[in-house]
């Protein structure tokens, strides 16, 4: 039975690591699930963080997922009857994923997606921003700074590969990266060990 006309739109999730977003992104879901919608989860392959087939919050919450390599593998694995697809970490995928978002949207699903706004320096993440301007709502969730107490926007990298020309994606937790705020953040770490 179809209520009314069809809604696929576009939902993003975004803000700096520890900020709730995959909280927030599990909360949609749940709410989804006892509305009896067909859910589907998807990843990037390369957050192996916690469980290769869960997406799971810091505080341990989780769902089912499937990981994936290219944006385009969600599309051809999302079923006919499903109405509302998360998508986790969505700034690791692929450029792709902005079509792929829109192409379910248009098919008449909710995509929820939530993902980093920012990378460890403050520059935009991969294919956030386009997502952020194609999405119908956009949350933007903040976490506590580590140094000040305050409302957290940035993610600091404190280990790992620092310096002018360290890598954009290293993959870790409280271990490599803390919440801050835009005066506390330091978008060049310098090594200090
Ligand atoms: P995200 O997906 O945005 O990285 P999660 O949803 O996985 O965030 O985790 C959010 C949880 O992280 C919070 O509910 C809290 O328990 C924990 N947490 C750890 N450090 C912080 C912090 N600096 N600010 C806020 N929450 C934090
Ligand atoms: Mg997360
Ligand atoms: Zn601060």
């Amino acid at each position: 039975m179809i209520h009314g006309p069809i809604h696929g739109f576009i939902e993003v999730v975004c803000g700096s690591m520890f900020s709730g977003k995959t909280e927030e992104l599990l909360r949609r879901i749940k709410r989804a699930q006892i509305a009896k919608q067909k859910v589907q989860v998807f990843k990037p392959l390369i957050d192996n963080r916690y469980s290769a087939d869960h997406v799971q919050s810091h505080d341990a919450n989780k769902v089912a997922s499937v990981p994936v390599q290219f944006a385009r593998d969600i599309l051809e694995r999302v079923d006919d009857n499903t109405r509302v697809v998360g998508i986790d970490e969505a700034q690791f995928f692929d450029d792709g994923i902005v079509e792929v978002a829109q192409k379910l949207a248009y098919r008449g699903v909710r995509v929820i997606a939530a993902g980093l706004d920012m990378d460890f320096r403050g520059m935009p993440f991969g294919p956030m921003p386009k997502l952020l301007a194609v999405a119908e709502e956009v949350t933007k969730l903040s976490a506590v700074c580590m140094v000040c107490g305050g409302p957290a926007t940035r993610t600091q990298r404190t280990a790992g590969p620092m310096g002018t020309d360290a890598t954009q994606v290293v993959v870790g937790a409280k271990d490599l990266y803390e919440a801050r705020c835009r005066f506390c953040h330091e978008p060049n770490p310098v090594e200090t060990a």
